[in-house]
């Protein structure tokens, strides 16, 4: 970290910066210039993040080198992780494909999907009993009963199955039921909930944060690496910007970007990042090319009567439609998808 003090700092101000630091166990090393002086810093991570320095007299500037996060970087770990989801593998190579509906909503509904993207290939069921709507007056899922009407889908299919945790005091709960736990993007920063994820021994699928930067992501996950818990899947799901025509923006450069930050997984939902049901399969075709680690995609048996995305589903032929056209793709880039045939 270097802290560089406002021109012609006062001898008292610059002590009492260092004292500071001393008191918290770092290290301070003066670079004195005729106008200005740059304290270099050394310490741990904890301290200097510990450390608010910013408002302090003579202070103008604090340069953190140190990143927020540790665990999930590149730097901590070289090789990929690998995440074992069930009888599906997300990363080193296996391109994941999740699929199903936006929200259980019955169990003819939710079996008859389980039943054709498990055909069409994929390897991971999706479906939400717990849903985040923006609207108090529109449809919540179907809770406890929707958790075991997916259970039951992914069984019957043998598939294992991902749903969200909405709420920490459902965690249990849902991870009863649930092969894998899904931190929606409006929880991306509830620490609280991370922080408990981390005790879990469940796979954790993280999605970015509506307004996250990159640093955010990665920092959110590194609380569920540091509460114990490795097994986390980054999910990039479109962020918000001033575009309207698609619900949010994919942001295709934060996937290379994360590739290369971290060794977590990290998936693409091309549902959410568009809103729109024909750009699913071009948006799901280039997250394959950017280096994406799997798909979460929306599938609806009648996106017509959907409770809940319907515009933004894949009906089970557009499903079937896009995995045939991800495998060829998938081979050239050395990957392979889904369930292989
Ligand atoms: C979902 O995947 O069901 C969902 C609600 O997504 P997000 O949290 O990304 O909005
Ligand atoms: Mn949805």
């Amino acid at each position: 970290m270097l802290i560089v003090m406002r021109d012609h700092a006062t001898a008292e101000e610059i002590d009492h910066v260092v004292a500071l630091l001393h008191e918290a166990g770092a290290e301070a090393h003066l670079s004195r210039g005729e106008v200005k002086t740059v304290i270099g810093v050394i310490g741990d991570r904890e301290v200097m993040y510990s450390l608010e320095l910013e408002g302090l007299p003579g202070v103008e500037q604090v340069i953190r080198v140190l990143k927020p996060y540790k665990l999930v970087s590149r730097d901590f770990q070289r090789e990929d992780t690998v995440v074992e989801v069930g009888s599906a593998t997300i990363g080193g190579g296996s391109f994941a494909v999740i699929a199903g509906p936006c929200s259980v909503e019955s169990e003819d509904q939710v079996l008859a999907t389980a039943k054709a993207v498990k055909a069409a290939g994929a390897t991971i069921l999706r479906g939400g009993a717990f849903k985040p709507r923006t609207s108090p007056y529109a449809f919540q899922g179907l809770g406890v009963d929707g958790l075991r009407l997916l259970r039951e889908a992914a069984d019957e299919v043998g598939l294992p199955m991902v749903t969200e945790v909405l709420d920490i005091r459902d965690a249990e709960t849902v991870a009863e039921y649930a092969d894998m736990l899904q931190v929606g993007a409006r929880n991306m920063q509830n620490f609280m909930m991370l922080d408990e994820l981390g005790r879990f021994r469940k796979p954790i699928l993280l999605k970015r944060g509506l307004s996250a930067t990159i640093e955010e992501v990665l920092s959110a996950a590194e609380y569920v690496l540091k509460g114990g818990n490795r097994d986390v899947v980054l999910c990039e799901r479109g962020i918000r910007t001033f575009e309207t025509y698609t619900r949010n923006t994919l942001d295709l450069a934060a996937v290379a970007a994360l590739k290369s930050l971290t060794h977590l997984p990290v998936v693409v939902d091309p549902s959410h990042a568009t809103g729109r049901r024909e750009l699913v399969a071009p948006m799901s075709r280039a997250a394959l090319a950017a280096g994406a680690d799997g798909i979460m995609v929306e599938v609806h048996i009648d996106p017509e009567h959907a409770k809940c995305d319907g515009p933004q589903s894949l009906t089970p032929d557009g499903f079937e439609a896009l995995m045939r056209e991800l495998r060829p793709l998938a081979s050239l880039v050395g990957a392979r998808v889904g369930q292989e045939a």
